[in-house]
């Protein structure tokens, strides 16, 4: 047994379990089902609550959403965690039924754009107190902030996170809100272990939730979050985690299973990172799924890409496959080819510049088109 000396981190409860202060390290997951499919959406919390997940995320974005969660939480005993976006206020109808509150400050820009941020996060927080939920600010690569992300050269991803992050510490600490962790994810396992270094630094109390956003299919998508994780939870960093798999609900299991073995590994001296991820090869990633994709080909197609790219694999390209418009316009950007699914047509994209919508049946043969392209050309 390794002796990691661990980040002494503030107690934050989450229902039966109290993450930091030294405690064991909780592993989460999230649904991908309709929120509104109550009986598919109990079924996949408690499949993700057997398979030994301390905390499940439900994503809510609509009053049907909210309506729907009460009635999720009469039929588990699981720990629950509201994921919002946009719409913040919905908090106020979730959180009676759930054990924590996750807010992305990068979305609070979007609704109520006169309001500032601050106003919606003292608002967060009350509901949170008075419903003796704790929160996360969970801030995403896809989603950072628009201020902090125009001040700083769009090559240096790192500063506007963390920036964003500490300031929403600062400000719920100076309202006496001290029950909450800190997330900052990005899809490339270095920018997450440094990201999450420099914060731990900077803020070495504050209990910390890992994740390697969009990891993608397994085998790849675990051993991309090892990488991060043996590189941060080695180092005493890290008091919750979430490996985000691109699989079908039915295996939604594998993301605790694969988060809890991370875990033991580390713990047990099996480690087998150290090395830069990817930088000379084809990079895959796709989102590991949630209640807000819009296809459930979704999953497939991301196979699908992985396998007619195959030939590729030799070329430094990043390739995105997101499965919906609240995420995927924003995430595909910094990927040199990018899908994002919609209900019935794939927007394909390369960098930032849109190149059209096609059908799940023709989307293939217009990403290798635009793949043979970009290898032509370097
Ligand atoms: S890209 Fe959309 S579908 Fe995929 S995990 Fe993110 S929010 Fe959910």
């Amino acid at each position: 047994m390794v002796d990691i000396k661990r980040n002494q981190t503030r107690a934050v409860k989450i229902g039966t379990v109290v993450i930091g202060n030294g405690n064991r390290i909780a592993v989460q997951s999230m649904t991908a089902t309709k929120t509104t499919d109550i009986d598919a959406t109990v079924k996949l919390v408690q499949l993700m609550h057997d398979a030994g997940a301390d905390v499940v995320r439900i994503a809510v974005d609509s009053k049907k959403d909210a309506a729907a969660l009460g009635e999720i939480r009469s039929q588990t005993t699981a720990n629950l965690s509201v994921d919002l976006q946009e719409n913040y206020r919905l908090a106020e109808i979730v959180a009676p039924h759930v054990d924590k509150i996750r807010y992305n400050p990068g979305h609070l820009y979007h609704h109520e754009t006169e309001k500032p941020w601050q106003e919606k996060v003292r608002f967060l927080a009350g509901i949170a107190e008075q419903n003796d939920c704790a929160m996360r600010v969970g801030v995403n690569c896809g989603s950072v902030d628009p201020e902090k992300k125009s001040k700083y050269d769009s090559s240096d991803s790192i500063t506007p996170m963390l920036e964003s992050a500490l300031e929403h510490c600062d400000f719920l600490d100076s309202l006496d809100f001290t029950r909450y962790c800190v997330s900052l994810k990005d899809s490339d396992p270095a920018k997450v272990v440094e990201v999450n270094q420099k914060f731990a630094s900077s803020r070495p109390e504050i209990p910390l939730h890992l994740g390697v956003t969009e990891a993608g299919i397994p085998p790849d998508g675990v051993i991309k979050t090892r990488i991060a994780f043996e590189q941060l939870i080695g180092k005493g960093i890290g008091d919750t985690v979430r490996v985000s798999l691109t699989v079908p609900n039915v295996r939604k299991g594998e993301e605790i299973a694969a988060g809890q073995g991370i875990i033991d590994d580390i713990y047990a001296g099996r480690v087998r990172s150290v090395v830069e991820f990817n930088t000379n090869s084809l990079n895959i990633i796709s989102c590991p799924s949630c209640s807000r994709v819009e296809n459930e080909a979704f999953v497939d197609l991301a196979e699908q890409v992985k396998s007619m790219t195959e030939y590729a694999k030799e070329h430094a390209i990043t390739i995105a496959v997101m499965g919906c418009r609240v995420n995927g316009p924003g995430e595909t950007d910094d990927a040199d080819l990018g899908l994002w699914c919609g209900p019935k047509v794939v927007n394909l994209k390369k960098g930032t510049e849109a190149l059209g919508a096609y059908g799940y049946d023709e989307i293939l043969p217009k990403l290798k088109q635009e793949l043979d392209q970009l290898i032509g050309n370097r």
